[in-house]
């Protein structure tokens, strides 16, 4: 069983797309949160990702904040504009899909969980190693996948160890051991921070392999629909420097 992981996808109709052309063959997809937010597609963004028919999708703090449940309080000014901008956009079918999307975390077989966040707060950053070791204490799989920081990483931790590392050309495939647990994040589909432009997702092979990539896409294209949609300038300028 080849699962596709997607994260983070911020309503980037041109990123998505792109990642599904390049992912081309998985049996079944992952989605962790944020499928709105900053980009300016969401109903596209969602159908799409509806239509994969995914076998969980957990939501994200944007989607809470695009569809009402939260009023985006703890986000900056530009997030907030966004938000409020998506709940104009999104049709009434696709409102309440995102109200009704569970939060995480969410067990996808005896090896695999995923969350936005972290397993203990779906909102919680996870950053450095004193959030990777909280975050490994509450998870209930050997393989916890989550998002929200949009930084691809692998945590890596056994009884005495906990090392980070960041997958790249030299660490595409990982591996997963016995006797060690995984904390990963494959990155942001439609806003990579990693300083990398290009879109970032990956898979979970059931068989105990992790695989990692990244892809170019239009990013032309989405800065120009993030200007038409009068979102401000600086979400369509970051996507260029993946940041
Ligand atoms: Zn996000």
């Amino acid at each position: 069983m080849r699962y596709l992981i997607l994260s983070d996808i911020h309503a980037n109709l041109d990123a998505l797309e792109a990642v599904l052309a390049a992912a081309s063959t998985w049996d079944r997809v992952l989605v962790l949160g944020d499928l709105v937010g900053y980009g300016a597609e969401p109903n596209a963004v969602i159908d799409r990702v509806r239509a994969l028919a995914p076998v969980a999708v957990i939501r994200g703090n944007h989607d809470k904040a695009a569809c009402g449940l939260d009023d985006g309080a703890n986000f900056n000014q530009v997030a907030r504009f966004a938000a409020a901008w998506t709940n104009q956009q999104l049709t009434a079918d696709n409102r309440e899909y995102l109200r009704q999307l569970p939060h995480g975390p969410t067990e996808i077989d005896d090896r695999l969980q995923i969350c936005h966040g972290a397993p203990f707060d779906e909102d919680h950053y996870i950053f450095d190693a004193a959030d990777a070791q909280h975050a490994l204490e509450s998870a209930s799989r050997q393989v916890c996948v989550f998002g929200h920081t949009h930084l691809p990483v692998i945590f890596t931790a056994t009884a005495a160890t906990l090392a980070a590392d960041v997958p790249d050309e030299a660490l595409k495939t990982l591996p997963i051991e016995k006797g060690t647990r995984y904390l990963i994040n494959p990155g942001s589909v439609g806003q990579p921070r990693d300083g990398d432009a290009r879109a970032a997702y990956a898979f979970y092979d059931a068989s105990g392999k992790m695989e990692f990539a990244r892809v170019e896409y239009n990013v032309a294209a989405a800065q120009r629909r993030i200007a038409q949609a009068g979102l401000p300038q600086s979400l369509a300028n970051r996507l260029a420097i993946g940041r």
